[in-house]
């Protein structure tokens, strides 16, 4: 029988590249989201996944919508991906990031205790746990340090889901995923504000993009690759964390440079800084060590950080050539 996995944070980046993998491996795919104002499923729609998955309403901060979708599907995996997944605004909105991203962890493997503990668990941990990182290459051995609301709430949901798996026995994992990107990114990332912001000058709709610290380095894989690790952690016979990285740190200045050189631009002409764009406190450096996903779950990373910057650069090109796809939103 064909298996039933469980999404929460369905309409983010991850939650529609990993619904596109689940539906391709033949999952029946339930996809959790909460109710917004405004249409929050284009990503769903722009990998045409839309029409073939179960969308249902309930947000992780609400214990009895959990209990209920796990009594009502009866899924054998859980992707707990819901969050508010923004560094940047978690300085803003501190008791919401922690209401979202580490109570509800806590509600979601409680829920699964109580409901459905044969239930698989997947936890989107995050290398903003390392933060003030304490490795020249950080891996599964390397201590924590978080440098910001949401690298705080995430190391919560971090501990929560190693201490359900070792308290109750849960198959419960936390893949500790370094940046990852594509043309489904959220709009407020660096990457896809400079990719976007690449489109626009080279069609005459913009004369500039304006970031804030160029210095901070990063680890940047593309999404499309991870959830496939995701999957991969889930189908191991005993849970476990894992790093998943390229193994490769670029500088925010470096990654410009790769995306206007895409699209033939000087990214020196184009390229303004604004302190208001900078961080209360930074995190300068992130590169992982994969070798465990790699020797255990056989997991590799496929593209290149260019091959990523292009795709998305090309499709920044194509939406706002053709005035389709994803919608804009205020810029951090
Ligand atoms: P997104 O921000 O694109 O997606 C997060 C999703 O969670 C959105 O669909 C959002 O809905 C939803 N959500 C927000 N609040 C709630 C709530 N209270 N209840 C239910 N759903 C909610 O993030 P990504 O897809 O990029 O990331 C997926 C996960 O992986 C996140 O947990 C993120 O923190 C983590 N992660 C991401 C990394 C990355 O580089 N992308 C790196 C490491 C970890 P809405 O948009 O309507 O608010
Ligand atoms: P994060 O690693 O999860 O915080 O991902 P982001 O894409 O938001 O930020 C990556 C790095 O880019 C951080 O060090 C930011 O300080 C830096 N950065 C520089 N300018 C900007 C900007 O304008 N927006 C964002 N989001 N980040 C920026």
């Amino acid at each position: 029988m064909n298996k039933t996995a469980l999404i929460t944070g369905v309409t983010g980046q991850d939650g529609a590249y990993l619904a596109q993998l689940l539906l391709g491996k033949g999952y029946r795919v339930v996809g959790m989201a909460p109710r917004r104002g405004s249409d929050t499923l284009w990503r769903l729609r722009e990998l045409e996944v839309l029409d073939r998955i179960e969308v249902v309403y309930g947000d992780v901060t609400d214990m009895g919508s959990l209990l209920g979708l796990l009594a009502r599907f009866e899924p054998d995996e859980v992707y707990n991906l819901a969050a508010q997944s923004f560094v940047g605004a978690s300085w803003d909105q501190p008791v919401h990031t922690a209401d979202v991203n580490a109570v509800g962890a806590v509600n979601i493997l409680e829920a699964i205790r109580q409901r459905r503990p044969q239930a698989r668990f997947y936890q989107a941990s995050t290398s903003e746990m390392f933060g003030a990182a304490r490795a020249e290459r950080q891996s599964e051995a390397t201590p924590f340090y978080p440098r910001s609301p949401y690298g705080v709430s995430k190391l919560y949901a971090h501990w929560i889901t190693v201490n359900y798996r070792e308290s109750f026995g849960l198959h419960a994992s936390s893949g500790i995923l370094f940046n990852h990107e594509s043309p489904l990114r959220g709009i407020e990332f660096v990457t896809r504000k400079v990719s976007d912001g690449v489109a626009r000058i080279k069609l005459g709709l913009a004369d500039s993009v304006t970031l804030g610290n160029l210095d901070a380095r990063r680890d940047w894989g593309y999404a499309g690759d991870y959830v496939d690790a995701m999957w991969r952690m889930l189908q191991q016979d005993e849970p476990a964390d894992y790093v998943i990285a390229t193994g490769t740190s670029t500088a925010v200045r470096d990654m410009c440079r790769i995306a206007f050189a895409h699209a033939g631009l000087d990214w020196e002409r184009h390229v303004r800084v604004a302190p208001s764009f900078l961080r209360p406190a930074e995190v300068d450096y992130l590169c992982g060590d994969a070798s465990v996903a790699q020797q255990r779950l056989g997991w590799r990373p496929r593209a290149s950080l260019v091959e990523l910057i292009a795709m998305m650069v090309d499709a920044d090109l194509r939406r706002h050539t053709h005035g389709a796809g994803a919608p804009r939103t205020r810029q951090h």
